[in-house]
């Protein structure tokens, strides 16, 4: 009796194991290759675990990937630095706001002109990948702006080559911008995790082809928490 009583604590200890690694893979997976973009916003139950990185934030799961990928990088001479992480919906409507606001006084631009800019770069609110934690721009320490200049350079050439070793791809791709609907952006990289961001890498595709190509559509709009309900 007692024996069966053992065998039985014994095989509901390892369903349960097999239970939580099941439903802990998926979670990560689905939270890992989401897309967000115009058509599939941030979804509004969307929790992330975020850890300083710097005196920035990203999502605890991209921590040890993005480290090693600094570190590897500084062992070839290459000094990248974090120039964005996690950013709330306050913050990228915040940060739209000082855009528009800068072409309209700086450069003249209309309003209409001076949105229409400010769209290419900046996601509207809760339509940024920044919001998921996931996204992260990188620059370095010798081309520190937002210009597409830093492609030509060794760090921007280091990170497009190298950024997939780590599970991240540059997310907005020069031949690609009328999938993504986003302009050229050599120092937007996102998180997929090192196979996919190998599959994409060796396709030649972006994460829009590559959702609609392996996943159904209502997969993409599923966020962690409804999974874990
Ligand atoms: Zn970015």
């Amino acid at each position: 009796m007692r024996m069966t009583y053992k065998l039985l604590t014994k095989a509901t200890t390892y369903i349960m194991i097999l239970f939580l690694f099941i439903l802990t893979k998926g979670i990560t997976n689905d939270e890992m290759l989401i897309l967000i973009n115009d058509q599939n916003p941030v979804p509004n139950n969307w929790e992330v675990e975020l850890v300083n990185f710097g005196r920035l934030k990203i999502a605890k799961i991209i921590e040890d990937p993005l480290t090693k990928l600094f570190e590897q990088a500084k062992s070839e001479g290459i000094h990248l630095i974090l120039a964005s992480g996690y950013r709330s919906k306050k913050k990228q409507e915040e940060n739209r706001k000082n855009n528009i606001d800068f072409l309209i006084k700086t450069e003249k631009m209309t309003l209409k002109q001076a949105i229409e800019e400010t769209n290419r770069y900046f996601a509207e609110p809760g339509k940024s990948e920044h919001e998921t934690g996931l996204a992260v721009d990188i620059l370095s320490e010798d081309f520190n702006r937002f210009d597409e200049g830093f492609a030509d350079t060794d760090a921007g050439k280091w990170v497009a080559e190298h950024g997939p070793e780590f599970g991240f791809i540059i997310r907005y791709p020069k031949d690609k911008v009328d999938t993504t609907g986003k302009a050229y952006e050599p120092w937007h990289l996102r998180y997929l995790g090192k196979k996919v961001a190998k599959e994409i890498t060796d396709e030649g595709i972006c994460l829009e082809e590559w959702h609609t190509k392996n996943l159904k559509k209502e997969t993409l709009l599923i966020g962690p928490k409804q999974l874990k309900n």
